[in-house]
């Protein structure tokens, strides 16, 4: 599709963001639907004049990620109930001017675990930050029995307290040895590139029934990954969630449904 002055604008407002894989899925989703429409990433410092510039230059709709997705909230015009209770929004859709923000991390994160069973399951978040706030009120909703771990105590027990879940400090190993979780989530930055050889718990936590599931993708096969399938535990890669709040980002903007795995192949052809 060729670029004139017809060419709607979209863009991820982040710093950093270069890493990002997000201009890579949906400049594959405009070009595979033929919609004359262009993604771009910008690395900003003030998420007020980011979205400024929403309106100012009437980009259509943007990813917000770190560390914007909380302090987007302040400048948005409606916000969906479940961004607010998260207390973070993901996506930006100007309908006429008017900027509404909603997130999309949420249900991306439950989305494979939904036909595994999430209802009465003991599902283990390991972090506490903005991604597994977003992932525990996804579990929350699904009925999922929620342990959260986190390095520091406050805010694991504040977002504990927050989906009536149990809080475990990340260091007390014998605590997490007898933790008997169904599925064991990590959403802290613990082994993501360079540092990958770093684990957010020791392997002797994981055990053959758990399912395992990363939602760092840089690398794709974190040592999490690794061990725990060499233990026999189901994985999920960080690209799976990615992906999947793509794809809602990209339905909330122009309405269609792009094929999650085509999305996948797209996200993956830039590491060629
Ligand atoms: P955040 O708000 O900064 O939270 C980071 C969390 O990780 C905190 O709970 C922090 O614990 C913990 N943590 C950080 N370094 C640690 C360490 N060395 N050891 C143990 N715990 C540590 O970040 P976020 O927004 O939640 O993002 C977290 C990760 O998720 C990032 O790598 C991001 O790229 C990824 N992510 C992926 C997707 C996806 O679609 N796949 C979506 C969103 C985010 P303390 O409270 O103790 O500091």
């Amino acid at each position: 599709m060729m670029i004139n002055s017809d060419t709607l604008l979209y863009a991820v407002f982040g710093n950093p963001v270069k890493h990002s894989k997000s201009p890579l899925i949906h400049n594959w989703g405009f070009g595979y639907y033929r919609l004359n429409a262009v993604y771009l990433a910008f690395e900003i410092e003030d998420i007020q004049e980011g979205l400024l510039a929403v309106r100012r230059l009437n980009i259509r709709g943007a990813s917000i990620t770190i560390p914007f997705k909380t302090a987007a909230m302040a400048h948005l015009d409606y916000i969906d109930p479940d961004a607010d209770s998260i207390g973070a929004v993901n996506t930006i859709v100007n309908r006429n001017g008017k900027l509404s923000g909603y997130n999309t991390d949420c249900q991306a994160a439950v989305l494979p675990l939904i036909p595994l069973g999430i209802k009465g399951k003991t599902v283990c978040i390991i972090g506490a930050g903005g991604a597994a706030q977003a992932v525990a009120h996804g579990i929350q909703k699904h009925n999922g029995r929620i342990i959260v771990l986190n390095r520091r105590q406050e805010p694991g027990e504040a977002l504990a307290e927050k989906v009536n879940g149990r809080f475990v400090r990340l260091d007390d190993v014998s605590g997490l040895e007898s933790l008997n979780a169904d599925v064991l989530i990590n959403t802290t930055p613990v082994g993501m590139s360079p540092d990958i050889d770093a684990m957010p718990i020791p392997s002797s936590c994981l055990h053959p029934h758990m399912i395992v599931m990363d939602i760092i993708y840089t690398p794709l096969k974190t040592k999490l990954l690794i061990e725990a399938e060499k233990k026999g535990c189901r994985t999920i890669d960080g690209l799976s969630m990615f992906i999947h709040q793509g794809a809602a980002q990209f339905k909330l903007w122009t309405g269609l449904a792009p094929d999650p795995m085509m999305m996948r192949t797209a996200a993956l052809s830039g590491d060629t």
